[in-house]
């Protein structure tokens, strides 16, 4: 009976590996996917596997980062968790970089607030982290309503480097602010107090299919942004002023896997300079694997940003990785490549 059942295993065996034999790579390759696990703890703001419910910081860190003439390169773009790109004054724009699960060693260079980033900040309970700031700013820093490491006030947990000139050479990492954030008692932030989006499970992201959407523009008055698929890295390399945006922490590409536009209506105050806008709702664009699908956001405290698809209303789901998003007035419409278009032209042209 036990040879039996041998020989009968045998025979399976057999035909088992001449069927995976007679198989393409293209089925292997499915095999793989389908055999990746799914991680039992991700990262609410990206959806990086952790190691467990506590692989993380203690704090949700937004620091404040420069974007004007004499930033770039950056320290720490790539590593944020989350990256949002929205404008300041005289057509600048500044990052707001999110770091909990990521902790690099250098953030900066580290610029001012504006009341406006406070939307965002109370939408993640996160600590702001920058250099000064607007006079409405700190009308909101000094209601003590929110947590706020500001260097005007604490300079021994940031450092300049001798190697840029101001106000474009203020560092700090995230080391320092979580030392600080602990001296003065701010309430910690565990996994599940973290709001996140909703991601695709390793499953269904290995049936996604490239939907020909190569690249995206965003007209900034000061500097374009365009993200430009990489068939290679299967993401989006940034570029900013027609150039490759690069990170000076780990001299790579800045990269994307979800880009969202999101647009807003703002205004110029009376002062003729600082912008005053608030975020709440509105639509805006989402590219993910060669694909925009327009949506709708919503931001409101404790509940980070919600994005739903416009036509069915059902909270989109964001390739696990870096998503960078794009804060546009409504007048700076984002224009991509279209797939269908580029196969009409070819089509005339073989007329
Ligand atoms: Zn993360």
């Amino acid at each position: 009976m036990k040879k039996t059942i041998w020989l009968l295993s045998l025979s399976l065996l057999l035909s088992l590996s001449l069927f995976l034999t007679a198989c393409g790579k293209q089925d292997e390759d499915a095999k793989d996917e389908a055999s990746v696990p799914e991680p039992e703890f991700t990262c609410p703001l990206d959806g990086e596997e952790l190691s467990s419910a506590e692989d993380h910081g203690d704090s949700v860190f937004m620091v404040s980062i420069d974007n004007g003439a004499g930033a770039a390169p950056q320290s720490g773009l790539n590593a944020a968790d989350l990256l949002i790109e929205l404008p300041v004054e005289g057509g600048i724009n500044r990052f707001l970089a999110f770091y909990y699960h990521n902790q690099p060693d250098t953030i900066g260079p580290v610029r001012s607030a504006r009341h406006y980033f406070y939307d965002i900040v109370k939408g993640y309970n996160a600590t702001q982290t920058h250099c000064g700031g607007s006079s409405m700013a700190y009308d909101i820093i000094d209601s003590g309503s929110v947590q706020d490491i500001d260097e005007m006030a604490c300079s021994s947990n940031f450092w300049r480097s001798s190697e840029r000139s101001a106000p474009h050479n203020l560092y700090t990492s995230y080391e320092l602010l979580s030392k600080k954030a602990a001296d003065r008692g701010y309430p910690t932030v565990s996994l599940a107090d973290c709001p996140g989006f909703r991601f695709y499970s390793n499953a269904e992201r290995g049936k996604l299919t490239f939907g020909g959407v190569s690249e995206l523009t965003i007209p900034y008055r000061y500097q374009e942004a365009a993200y430009r698929w990489d068939e290679l890295n299967l993401n989006y390399v940034r570029y900013s002023g027609g150039k490759i945006h690069t990170d000076a922490l780990d001299n790579k590409a800045l990269t994307a896997d979800n880009v969202v536009v999101l647009y807003i209506d703002y205004v110029v105050m009376e002062d003729g300079s600082h912008l005053d806008m608030t975020f709440t709702s509105g639509s805006g664009l989402l590219l993910q694997y060669g694909t925009v699908t327009e949506i709708n956001w919503s931001i409101s405290k404790g509940n980070g940003f919600s994005f739903t698809e416009t036509a069915t209303g059902k909270e989109v789901q964001l390739i696990p990785g870096k998503t960078i998003i794009q804060v546009a007035k409504t007048t700076e419409t984002a224009t991509y490549t279209e797939p269908e278009a580029e196969e009409d032209t070819t089509a005339e042209g073989a007329e």
